[in-house]
C-alpha cells in the first residue's frame, strides 16, 4: 500500500479498491510516517504528513477519513468504542509494544470518554510466535511493558527464543480493563503465508506493507 510519500495513482487505486472492500469507500485513507515510536496523534488531514505511530478519530473528526495504519510483521492493533465515539489505530511492533503505544491510545480514549470495558479490539496480522526469533533483550522490554512473564510469551526452540506479539500486546490491553472477549486476534503469520501478506522478514525492507484503516460506519452507503 505504499507509504505517506507513495502518490502514484497506481498506490491512490489500491488504497481505494481496499476503503471500497472494506464498505468505507467513502473516506480518504489518512497515512503516517511510522517511527517505531508510542506517540498516537489527534486525526490529521489527508494531506498532511505526521511522525507517529497512532491515530485517534473522534466523532468530530467525520466520516470521510479512514486513519490507517502500514504494517508487514509488525501488528495492527484496532481499538473501537462500542457506542462509536471514538476509535484508534497503532502500528505495534516490540519497539512500540516495549513503549507502550496500545496503553497511551487507550489513554486517549479515555480522555475522550471512553472505557476499556466498552471497546472492541482486533489484533491484525503480523509475524506469528512460529517465525519470530529475537533476542533476549527485545523479550524483556516487551513483558515488562506488559505486565507479564516472558514464559508466558515466549517459546525457546533449537536454541531460539520466538516471541507472541499478539500475547504481549493482550496483556497489556487487559490489563488496562479490556475483557479478554473483546479481543480478536487474526491467525495468520505474516512471514509463513506468502500467498496473503507481505512480510518484513521473509522478503526484507523492500517488502510491500499491509494497511488496516478504521472510520465511522456512517461513511459507508
Ligand atoms: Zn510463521
Amino acid at each position: 500500500m505504499g507509504g505517506p510519500e507513495s502518490t502514484t495513482a497506481e498506490f491512490v487505486a489500491r488504497r481505494a479498491r481496499f476503503l471500497r472492500a472494506a464498505g468505507i469507500h467513502r473516506t480518504h485513507p489518512v497515512l503516517l510516517r511510522q517511527v517505531h515510536g508510542a506517540a498516537v496523534v489527534p486525526c490529521p488531514r489527508p494531506d498532511e504528513t505526521i511522525e507517529a505511530d497512532g491515530i485517534l478519530l473522534r466523532d468530530s473528526d467525520g466520516e470521510d477519513v479512514a486513519p490507517s495504519i502500514r504494517t508487514a510483521d509488525c501488528v495492527p492493533v484496532l481499538v473501537a468504542d462500542r457506542r462509536g465515539r471514538a476509535a484508534a489505530v497503532v502500528h505495534a511492533g516490540w519497539r512500540g509494544t516495549a513503549a507502550g503505544i496500545t496503553i497511551v491510545a487507550l489513554q486517549h480514549l479515555a480522555e475522550a470518554g471512553v472505557e476499556p470495558g466498552n471497546t472492541v479490539v482486533a489484533l491484525g496480522p503480523s509475524i506469528g510466535q512460529c517465525c519470530y526469533e529475537v533476542g533476549r533483550d527485545v523479550v524483556e522490554a516487551v513483558a515488562s511493558a506488559s505486565g507479564g512473564e516472558a514464559s508466558a510469551m515466549t517459546v525457546t526452540r533449537g536454541g531460539g527464543i520466538y516471541l507472541d506479539l499478539h500475547e504481549a500486546l493482550g496483556l497489556q490491553l487487559t490489563g488496562t480493563g479490556i475483557p479478554a472477549a473483546s479481543i480478536h486476534r487474526a491467525p495468520w503469520c505474516t512471514s509463513c503465508r506468502g500467498d496473503l501478506f507481505y512480510s518484513y522478514r521473509r522478503e526484507g525492507a523492500a517488502a510491500g506493507r499491509q494497511m488496516a484503516s478504521i472510520a465511522f460506519k456512517g461513511a459507508s452507503p
